[in-house]
């Protein structure tokens, strides 16, 4: 096992991640950034970011990230490959140990590692995916203004995606798999108030149809097996994430699905010297802008807890 000692470790180069670089490394504090398995984060699977302040035409995911990533190493920032496979938080400086080989001490960590989508599973979602299937309303629901759009789920998520998108688009269908939902009663109220919501209960997903772009949804319903077909242009996913936290598990509080608690107003983590960003500790907003913006103030804690220490140390 090779050994290296740094100042700032940052995990994970998506917004939050490369964020937190650029304000660490203009802080002088040389912070080395380990990508992960998918360098650049989840916008490097969409094509069109247009909510993001600063490119007023939009943007190419993979090319913003792009941009994130030229802009954090201006300022010098160590960008490497690599995954962090193991942690002990219960050392300090913290160890972190990066693709089960190079064993790191580092005196602040910041934890950006984001979470993922879960899917159907179904090849043609994967096919289909950016060309009409998408894991995010807010983000992806203005392409389908005045069209109709299928949300699969049940729960708050899934209520919520619905009914924001029942304000954009013509007809909303909600395929729901039992003959209840797991959402709580307000938000089911919402969608069952709204006009242009259908649910479909006890339906399942067969199929998602096109070959270029989402043409329609196969459906069948559980209890008649009746099979259906229903024109949608728009296909929204919304089963649950699943933030990649499961190796910081023992060490940072997390709430019961895994993501990270931090102290409200704060990046700081229940380990000190350890922050976290983006939506690694975000199921509420989960934007690039807001994964940034904790970005920032994970770099800014861990530049004022450096600073604490120095002056202990001093004392
Ligand atoms: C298809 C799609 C379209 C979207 N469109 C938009 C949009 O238009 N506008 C918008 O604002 N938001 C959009 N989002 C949401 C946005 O992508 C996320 O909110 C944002 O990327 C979260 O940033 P993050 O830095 O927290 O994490 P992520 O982008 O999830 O990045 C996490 C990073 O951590 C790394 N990592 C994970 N585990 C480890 C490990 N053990 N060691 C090292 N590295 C690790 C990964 O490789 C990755 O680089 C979209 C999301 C998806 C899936």
């Amino acid at each position: 096992m090779t050994k290296e000692d740094i100042k700032v470790l940052i995990i994970g180069s998506g917004p939050a991640g490369y964020t937190a670089a650029i304000y660490a490394a203009r802080a002088g504090l040389k912070p080395v950034l380990y990508m992960g398995e998918q360098p650049g984060g989840q916008l490097t699977i969409t094509n069109d970011v247009e909510n993001y302040p600063g490119y007023p035409e939009g943007i190419n995911g993979p090319q913003m990230m792009m941009d994130f990533q030229q802009q954090a190493e201006r300022f010098g920032t160590d960008v490497r490959t690599g995954l962090a496979t193991k942690v002990d938080f219960s050392v300090y400086p913290h160890k972190v140990i990066i693709d089960d080989k190079h064993e790191i001490t580092a005196e602040a960590v910041i934890v950006s590692t984001g979470a993922s989508a879960k899917w159907l599973g179904l090849p043609s979602e994967q096919r289909l995916n950016g060309q009409g299937v998408s894991a995010c309303a807010v983000c992806d629901g203005f392409f389908f203004r005045n069209m109709d759009v299928a949300v699969v789920g049940a729960g708050d998520t899934a209520c919520e995606e619905a009914t924001y998108l029942s304000k954009l688009c013509k007809k909303v269908y909600m395929i729901v798999r039992r003959d209840e939902m797991r959402a709580s009663k307000i938000m089911q109220k919402r969608v069952l108030n709204a006009s242009n919501i259908e649910v479909l209960w006890n339906t399942q997903t067969q199929d998602i149809l096109g070959e270029q772009e989402v043409e329609g949804v196969r459906l069948i319903n559980t209890s008649t097996n009746e099979v259906t077909e229903i024109p949608v242009q728009g296909f929204f996913v919304a089963i649950g994430h699943k933030p990649n936290t499961d190796i910081f598990k023992g060490y940072l509080d997390m709430d019961e699905n895994g993501y990270i608690k931090t102290i409200p107003g704060s990046s700081k983590t229940n380990i000190e010297g350890v922050f976290a960003a983006g939506d690694a500790q975000d199921h509420v907003y989960r934007q690039a802008v807001t994964a940034a913006g904790t970005g920032c103030m994970a770099a800014l804690d861990a530049e004022r807890f450096l600073a604490s220490k120095e002056v202990e140390l001093a004392e």
